[in-house]
């Protein structure tokens, strides 16, 4: 172990309660019984905690680490970069090898005819710029009225003001002032509705009505994630993001496809939507493009949005210092050649099946297990009081927590998706090199 002795341990502990403030954690909580786990190191789908214990990390940490803990290539290939060029701008027209190679590799992969990428260094930071040039391209077309944002209910788009405005979860509304700009949140998944079937009662709220209500003269773009993660694993049913598309294309409205979890490789296909064979406007990418071993996110556009771009001939007033990171682009690059090289796509889709016959198994035993479901390797069930007649458990119980946890106590970490009253899911992603064994334990 890396600490000898519990007075070490307690001491790191004190020091963690004294002076760092944890991001998407209860404060008061963390207070009072300090970090649940301090980790120290990782190899393939296992991490192990600074007391030695080692757990199976059964959600990829933040549904990001997709090629598995200590992957030396990853590593060497930010070593190499930070020895030759650890960093460079890229304002003012300056440029570097790392980031232009990934470019032109990203777009490659991407669906239809979208062309060009920003680069940013996290998926808030790419949904942010997403809603930017949107509504830039609209403004430069002379629809200066094109400006607001629809987003769906459940969805987690990130916690920048904008990202998180648009996050259809209202947990991630508490913290002050992150639900200020022009966003409108629609119902999930009613894909009659967005076929314009005005009879279905759930009518209200859809899509198509907020278009019909606020006027498309006003709306810029619709943000969807092709698998909604945080929100509780729910995967678009079959036609809705089509549906969404053909409403986006009549409206004159654009369609961004947030691919920060479903992007490559998670859902089985290079990228979620691909499993529709839909092509967005714009989509937002981070996570996965790196495995998480360095900071990075991008927006890619299409060929449209790029030609009406770049005829702008004043500075484009928008970036980030580590946009374009060479560093970051160099592992990026790494993690989409092992992608490829290792058919990493081939595994996903086969450890599906094998994690299918678990929730089969599961399900079969236990009587509260509802509803499971993946795509490609990411997945979840629900806990409901009876499955049958599909009644919930009365909102004081945290069953999904209570799952997790015990989970957790078996060295297992998974993740409760229960931000919506009483749900209770249960999240499962682990990384996209897991194998049969790794599934089975
Ligand atoms: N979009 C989706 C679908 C996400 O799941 C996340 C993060 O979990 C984000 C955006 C935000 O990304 P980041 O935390 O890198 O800013």
């Amino acid at each position: 172990a890396v600490y000898q002795t519990s007075l070490q341990i307690e001491n790191l502990n004190g020091l963690d309660k004294k002076y760092y403030l944890h991001p998407t954690t209860v404060p008061k909580k963390f207070i009072e019984e300090g970090p649940k786990i301090t980790f120290h190191k990782g190899d393939g789908v296992y991490v192990t905690d600074v007391k030695d214990d080692t757990y199976i990390d059964g959600v990829s940490m933040l549904w990001n680490v997709n090629l598995g803990h200590g992957q030396k290539e990853l590593a060497k290939a930010a070593y190499e970069q930070m020895n030759t060029l650890a960093y460079s701008s890229s304002f003012y027209g300056y440029s570097n090898e790392k980031a232009v190679r990934l470019a032109e590799k990203v777009v490659s992969l991407a669906p239809g005819d979208l062309s060009a990428v920003f680069f940013t260094s996290g998926g808030s930071e790419s949904n942010d710029t997403a809603f930017k040039l949107a509504r830039f391209y609209w403004h430069l077309n002379g629809r200066k009225n094109k400006k607001k944002i629809i987003s769906i209910n459940r969805s987690y788009h990130g916690a920048t003001i904008a990202a998180g405005s648009a996050t259809g979860i209202d947990a991630f509304h508490n913290f002050a002032g992150s639900k200020d700009i022009d966003i409108i949140q629609a119902k999930s998944h009613l894909t009659n509705c967005e076929l314009g079937d005005k009879s279905d009662p759930n009518y209200e709220g859809c899509i198509r009505d907020i278009i019909e209500k606020e006027g498309a003269e006003s709306i810029a773009a619709i943000i969807v994630e092709p698998v909604q993660g945080a929100g509780g694993i729910h995967i678009s049913p079959e036609g809705y993001l089509r549906a969404v598309k053909d409403l986006c294309e009549e409206n004159e409205i654009l369609m961004i496809s947030d691919e920060v979890i479903c992007g490559f490789g998670r859902t089985g296909k290079m990228f979620g939507i691909d499993n529709w064979e839909v092509v967005p406007d714009i989509m937002s990418v981070a996570k996965g493009i790196t495995s998480g071993y360095a900071q990075l996110g991008g927006v890619l556009i299409n060929k449209d949005i790029r030609d009406t771009v770049i005829q702008y001939d004043q500075i484009l007033g928008h970036g980030f210092t580590y946009s374009g990171h060479p560093t970051a682009c160099a592992v990026g690059l790494k993690n989409i050649e092992i992608l490829e090289r290792d058919n990493i796509l081939n595994n996903v889709n086969n450890m599906e099946k094998e994690l299918m016959k678990g929730f089969d198994y599961l399900s079969d035993k236990h009587p509260h297990v509802a509803k499971t479901r993946t795509l490609g390797l990411l997945a979840g069930f629900d806990l409901q009081a009876d499955r049958d007649t599909d009644k919930p458990f009365d909102e004081s119980i945290r069953a999904a927590s209570f799952i997790v946890e015990e989970c957790f106590k078996r060295k297992l970490i998974l993740r409760a998706a229960d931000f919506e009253k009483g749900k209770n899911i249960v999240a499962i992603a682990p990384p996209l090199i897991v194998n049969k064994e790794e599934i089975e334990e």
